[in-house]
């Protein structure tokens, strides 16, 4: 599917989230795991947001799941769709779903980890998963 894609700034990185940002560079996905409670969360925190320990590390994820809910924003210059992403590690991700037809995305859409590239790194996005 031939689409245009619409440019993304560069983010602001943090000593928290450098080694989120230079995993996505190199095309993975890494998120925080804490060792305490034995959940990931999104956005990387050195300090877990669900149970305030500091036992966290990072991992790998697949970058798979599914849609939780997505908004299609029409009037942009280019049409994009944004959404919050249920990871298969449990953990929700706001994102961009891209190479996708905007009118058919649905809520419990499978969907699979891909990078939009920006100026020095690459941003984690998704696109619809159709591999059985
Ligand atoms: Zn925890």
């Amino acid at each position: 599917m031939t689409q245009v894609q619409r440019e993304v700034m560069p983010p602001t990185i943090s000593p928290e989230t450098a080694h989120f940002w230079e995993a996505a560079r190199n095309g993975k996905l890494a998120l925080r795991y804490c060792r305490s409670c034995k959940q990931h969360h999104y956005y990387p925190r050195s300090i877990c947001p669900l149970c305030f320990s500091d036992e966290t590390e990072w991992r790998d994820s697949p970058g798979r799941g599914v849609i939780h809910s997505f908004s299609v924003m029409r009037k942009a210059p280019v049409p994009y769709a944004i959404a919050y992403i249920e990871l298969a590690e449990g953990t929700m991700m706001l994102s961009n779903v891209i190479n996708c037809d905007l009118d058919a995305l649905a809520i419990g859409q499978r969907v699979r980890l891909q990078f939009l590239p920006f100026d020095g790194g690459a941003l984690p996005v998704f696109e619809p998963d159709d591999a059985k």
